[in-house]
This record gives C-alpha cells, structure tokens and sequence, in this order.
C-alpha cells in the first residue's frame, strides 16, 4: 500500500462550521449546512453548502426531466450543458451580479 492511500485513509475531525446543519449529514471532517431547493415546473435543483477538510464548495443536485422524443432530448441536453459551462462562468470564473439580482441600470439615468 502506497503512502498516498495512507493518506486518504487517515481523515482528521474538524470542528462545525457557523452555517452546518450539526446533524447526521456531517461527518468527521465534511460538514454540510441544510440543501436550499429552487424548482420550476417539474424540474428543481437542490444546492448544499459544504467544506470537506479545508475546501469549500456548493454541491449541486440538478433533476430535469427530459422530452419523450429524442431530438428534443438531446437539444435540451446540449442546453443544459451550454448553461452550466456559463454557469460555472458567472459563478467561478468571473463571479459578477446576475441581471435583475443588484444591478440597478435604471439608477441615475434620467426620465425620457
Ligand atoms: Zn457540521
């Protein structure tokens, strides 16, 4: 056995966080705050704050039923993966306010 499976065997207990929920779903060293659930139609996601160790993430469960006919399937599939690349954009790569949540283009621009 490896020095580097070692590692990963041996897991050090860190303390809640402010924001964990302190139930069953944390565990030594991840610690998970309550899923916050957004749903649209027969579609919702489910998001969880998280910190495994010293790493912080959201943890995202996305169910979105797809079209009976194929093509259509597929055309939403390619959507979706189009969207979560932009996604990860706005969020990760360039984390900017989305339109209609803080940005205000109408303050300090005058009536017509
Ligand atoms: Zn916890």
């Amino acid at each position: 056995m490896s020095a580097r499976t070692m590692a990963r065997l041996t897991r050090t207990a860190t303390p809640h966080t402010q924001w964990c929920a302190r139930d069953h779903t944390c565990g030594i060293d991840t610690h998970r705050g309550r899923p916050i659930v957004t749903a649209r139609g027969n579609g919702r996601a489910v998001m969880t704050r998280t910190r495994a160790a010293d790493v912080e993430y959201a943890e995202v469960v996305i169910r979105i039923p797809l079209h009976r006919n194929e093509n259509t399937a597929r055309k939403q599939l390619a959507i979706l993966l189009r969207l979560l690349g932009e996604l990860l954009d706005a969020v990760i790569v360039r984390p900017r306010v989305l339109p209609g949540r803080g940005e205000r283009p109408a303050i300090g621009r005058r009536a017509a």
